[in-house]
């Protein structure tokens, strides 16, 4: 029979099966709940939408729809007993409001689901008015004839054939009752698959979902393994630092064996030992960079920033080197403070490590006769900066962007017959950006390097600027 297997039964006892199935029952109810649920949300989300006069408004909305819509979901799960795929993708942790919100304002199931929400009031309506026609036509079917019997056995008379047309109209109405029950059934199934499509993700969301919670994940682990390599390097660095600091101060006492307090040793023997004291000075170096590094990595960087007298840090690294630079490399060290400049924003001990690694490198690579000078200047009423300025090898112009970054070396041969790791800039660098600072080099080669520290001047300094010091 066509009507048979258009309804998707084979026999008449298939078809009568309907009444017994509770889904059917289950189906009925959920296209009648659909008519006041579709008013329910047509009127919340107009109500809603009229008073969404700015945007501000739909950031509690849009969270709101899509929970109705998480809502509508479940109920299709639960009532109709469909599987649907995920409505919403996995949490992303750490992610700001803001983000999230943007997140569900790009997500098509946000609109999917708004979608739905509005079709459920004209889709509520027709499944209302299929139920109580077809319901009500059958059941007024049925229900003349018992009427009518009703009505004779009360006393009235019956025309048996009447009765006759009327039985025939009461097995019409069963008929009409089981047929739309399957009708209705039928309808269901596309309540449901409409709820299946705009209410789930489809394959291709789902896919780029569990993609994108893959990377986060392998993010989230690449950040640990990062994290825990940082922390390796500040707990070795910092656990080297006794054991080279020991040896170094064997190996001084050894050579400093002359007072008489120890044998002094045989020449070949001191010159040894001046090699590992040299060498251990630089393992010592290079661990305490390792340490500075690690450390501001791993955000463990400690500033101490407050108004700074930045002439004063010039100052002390002058002191510091001068003679230093006179005595060993034929170095003449300047420097240039002009009075009654505003104090610095920065970290004193860090700013004087910052000028004591740059005037290092600036003698180190001035040849004999050269001069190193460290100059304090205000270039604008915001900033300082410290410049320091050299007439040594210079640096060719395709590595100056490079002798910023870790373990660089303009030339690794001759940096490392200088002691150097490759490290002194890049601690430069992260400790001036940590100070809200910027650190530039401009060189020419032979005919030296400057290297520019700009500073934020303490706003505070502005009200009571520095004692003025002598250049
Ligand atoms: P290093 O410990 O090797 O000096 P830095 O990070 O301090 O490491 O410097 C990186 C490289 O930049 C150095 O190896 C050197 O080649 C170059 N450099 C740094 N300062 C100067 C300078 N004033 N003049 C010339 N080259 C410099």
């Amino acid at each position: 029979m066509a009507l048979s297997h258009l309804l998707g039964v084979r026999t008449p006892r298939a078809f009568f099966a309907v009444a017994r199935r509770r889904q059917t029952f289950r189906n009925l109810l959920y296209l009648l709940i659909a008519f006041p649920l579709g008013c329910f949300y047509l009127i919340v989300l107009m109500t809603s939408f009229s008073f969404l006069f700015g945007i501000p408004l739909i950031i509690v909305l849009i969270p709101f729809w899509r929970r109705l819509g998480a809502f509508e979901r479940e109920l299709a799960i639960w009532w109709l007993g469909i599987a649907i795929p995920p409505f919403f993708k996995p949490r992303v942790a750490g992610q700001s409001w803001w983000e999230r919100f943007m997140g569900s304002v790009r997500d098509a199931m946000t609109w999917k689901s708004l979608l739905f929400l509005f079709l459920k009031f004209p889709l509520g309506l027709a499944a209302f008015v299929l139920v109580t026609s077809l319901l009500g036509g059958a059941v007024n079917l049925i229900g003349a004839l018992v009427v009518y019997i009703i009505g004779g056995t009360a006393g009235g008379a019956v025309h048996y054939y009447t009765v006759i047309t009327l039985a025939a109209a009461a097995l019409l109405g069963v008929l009409v009752l089981f047929l739309a029950l399957h009708v209705l059934n039928g309808v269901t199934w596309f309540y449901g698959q409409l709820a299946r499509s705009l209410l789930g993700m489809s394959m291709a969301e789902q896919r780029v979902a569990e993609a994108q919670a893959q990377t986060r994940a392998a993010q989230a682990q690449a950040a640990r393994a990062d994290q825990s390599r940082r922390e390796l390097i500040v707990n070795v660095s910092h656990e080297l630092r006794t054991p080279i600091a020991s040896i170094r101060a064997h190996v001084d006492s050894l050579l400093m064996a002359e007072d008489g307090a120890v044998v002094s040793p045989p020449a070949d023997q001191q010159a040894y030992l001046a090699i590992v004291a040299r060498e251990t000075e630089r393992l010592g170096a290079l661990v305490d960079d390792l340490l500075a590094l690690a450390r501001a990595d791993a955000d463990e960087l400690r500033l101490d920033l407050a108004p700074t007298d930045a002439g004063a840090v010039v100052e002390e690294a002058y002191r510091a080197l001068a003679s230093l630079a006179k005595g060993e490399r034929q170095v003449t060290l300047v420097r240039a403070v002009p009075a009654g400049l505003p104090r610095a924003w920065a970290d004193q001990a860090r700013l004087g490590q910052v000028v004591l690694n740059l005037v290092r490198n600036a003698i180190t690579y001035t040849p004999a006769g050269g001069i190193v000078s460290i100059t304090l200047a205000q270039p604008d009423a915001a900033h300082l900066a410290i410049s320091v300025a050299d007439t040594g090898i210079g640096i060719p112009p395709a590595e100056l962007a490079q002798v910023f970054e870790r373990f660089y070396r303009t030339d690794a041969s001759r940096s490392r017959a200088t002691g150097g790791t490759g490290l002194g800039l890049a601690i430069v660098r992260d400790l001036v950006q940590a100070m809200g600072g910027t650190v530039a080099v401009t060189s020419q080669v032979d005919a030296g390097s400057t290297f520019v520290v700009t500073l934020r001047v303490a706003d505070a300094a502005m009200v009571s600027p520095v004692a003025p010091r002598d250049a």
